[in-house]
């Protein structure tokens, strides 16, 4: 096991966690035996702080990896240190996808659980923990294989649970067939919000992927135009030539932090119009590989840096269908606040999941990328919070690095149900994080 620092925030000042490169389950238990403020962390992909902890240990899981064969019906064991784009670039040859992708494959399987991610097919195929079978999670008191059927509420409380139950070392997964690496997208611009949510409600339900983006800069008529994809695999007869490709390099790169201030309202606004243009008025079946279509931002390496040393907000919530007017009021308040933000994505949520703390509800999401350096920008990011508060909303674990206690237990009712499951396997709260922390999610 080798050990290093990761350099974060405590309460109030910087400080600093060890953290260890654990290799094998024997090691993950001498380190939950021999350290009191534990938490594991995949790739970092995570906006906020789940996966740090000031001032006490950090377990990379990325020495746990190890990808089983895929039997016939597409159940496959992995390492929880593994990624998706480790584990598709062996997957897709063989003709099997990940059942839900993030918009980055650069996430490890347990990274996944932990937030239980959602991709575009959510409102048909719920997110990542429903596709699990099993995981292998070592926790203050014992380590235990637990799966909707054994131990459902431990296996449930883990899947969305923010690592905050246990280090999970192995992840056993359903995939689904595809018979090709492409998908075949429809396109289509609309000029307002009302009618992209509008088309989204009718017709979301015919394909199994769909996202839009929708430009937060506009005001008016044109309030929330978007540009709306929706897509399925095609299938071997959809093409002239069949390619089962793995996932490639990205060959672009941002090689610098761009300079702070370079993305303000004027050039947010010109760079959604450009993005708004070039899309396709309506296009049908244009066959798009599976790396453009899921993973646009893997094309290049370190575009964060673009947002310069300050960096972005990222901001995601949810409301149910009976408070679709919060997406209206949220992008409205926006739009009018004169704080830049790239193209939103907007997508539908189907069904829950039993976890107590899995983010999606059915409805609708709304995830903002919200460039730091306006002064307003605080004041309009609590407002949308009430916003969210008020229509019985949530905020994403993954995405958030500002919320308190107080609105967390209003935006997850089941918290308390979370913090038992969590009390019974780490009765000394030694599992923690500076999301935890700061959101007051112990167990004792
Ligand atoms: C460009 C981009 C696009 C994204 N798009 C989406 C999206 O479409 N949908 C979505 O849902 N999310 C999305 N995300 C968020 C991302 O999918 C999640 O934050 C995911 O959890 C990151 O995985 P990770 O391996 O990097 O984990 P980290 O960020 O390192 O950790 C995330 C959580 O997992 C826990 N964890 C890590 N390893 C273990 C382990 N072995 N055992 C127990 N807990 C563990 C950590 O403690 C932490 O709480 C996106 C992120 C980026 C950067």
């Amino acid at each position: 096991m080798t050990r290093h620092a990761l350099y974060g925030w405590g309460r109030t000042t910087p400080s600093f966690a060890t953290v260890l490169n654990p290799a094998s389950e024997e090691d993950v238990v001498a380190a939950l035996t021999q350290n009191r403020e534990v938490i594991a962390r995949g790739l970092g992909r995570s906006y906020g702080d789940p996966a740090q902890v000031s001032g006490g240990v950090v377990l990379s899981n990325r020495a746990l990896g190890g990808v089983g064969e895929i039997s016939s019906d597409g159940v496959v064991t992995l390492g929880a240190g593994v990624s998706i784009d480790e584990l598709l670039a062996v997957s897709i040859p063989a003709g099997w996808f990940v059942p839900v992708t993030p918009g980055t494959r650069q996430v490890t399987l347990a990274g996944a659980v932990a937030a239980d991610v959602h991709g575009k097919n959510h409102h048909l195929d719920g997110s990542f923990g429903v596709h699990v079978r099993q995981l292998r999670l070592v926790t203050p008191t014992g380590t235990f294989d637990v799966s909707p059927e054994r131990d459902p509420e431990l296996f449930w409380a883990t899947v969305g649970g923010m690592g905050l139950t246990g280090v999970i070392t192995s992840v056993t997964l359903q995939m689904i067939r595809i018979e090709t690496d492409q998908v075949l997208v429809d396109t289509e611009r609309f000029s307002n919000l009302e009618s992209v949510m509008g088309a989204m409600l009718d017709k979301d339900h015919e394909y199994r992927y769909s996202v839009a983006w929708v430009d937060c800069m506009t005001k008016g008529a044109h309030m929330g135009r978007a540009i709306l994809t929706r897509g399925r695999h095609a299938l071997a007869s959809d093409l002239d030539a069949v390619t089962l490709a793995a996932p490639r390099s990205p060959k672009l790169f941002v090689p610098i932090d761009a300079p702070s201030g370079l993305l303000n309202a004027a050039s947010v606004r010109i760079f959604n119009e450009v993005w708004f243009r070039s899309a396709p008025k309506h296009q049908e079946n244009e066959p798009q590989s599976l790396s453009t279509f899921f993973h646009p931002l893997d094309g290049v390496r370190d575009w964060n840096r673009l947002y310069g040393r300050r960096g972005f907000v990222q901001y995601q919530f949810c409301v149910d269908d009976a408070h679709a007017n919060t997406v209206v009021e949220a992008i409205t308040r926006l739009s009018s606040s004169g704080v830049p933000s790239f193209l939103a994505v907007l997508k539908r949520f189907g069904a829950a999941n039993p976890g107590p703390l899995s983010f999606p509800v059915p409805g609708w999401t709304l995830a903002l990328d919200l460039p730091v350096g306006p002064r307003a920008l605080p004041r309009v990011l609590d407002d949308l919070d009430e916003m969210v508060l008020e229509a019985g909303g949530r905020i994403y674990f993954a995405k958030d690095a500002r919320l308190g206690p107080d609105k967390v237990r209003a935006m997850y009712p089941r918290l308390d149900e979370f913090l038992a499951v969590k009390h019974r396997v780490d009765p000394e709260d030694r599992l923690t994080s500076d999301l935890a922390r700061r959101l007051d999610l112990v167990g004792s």
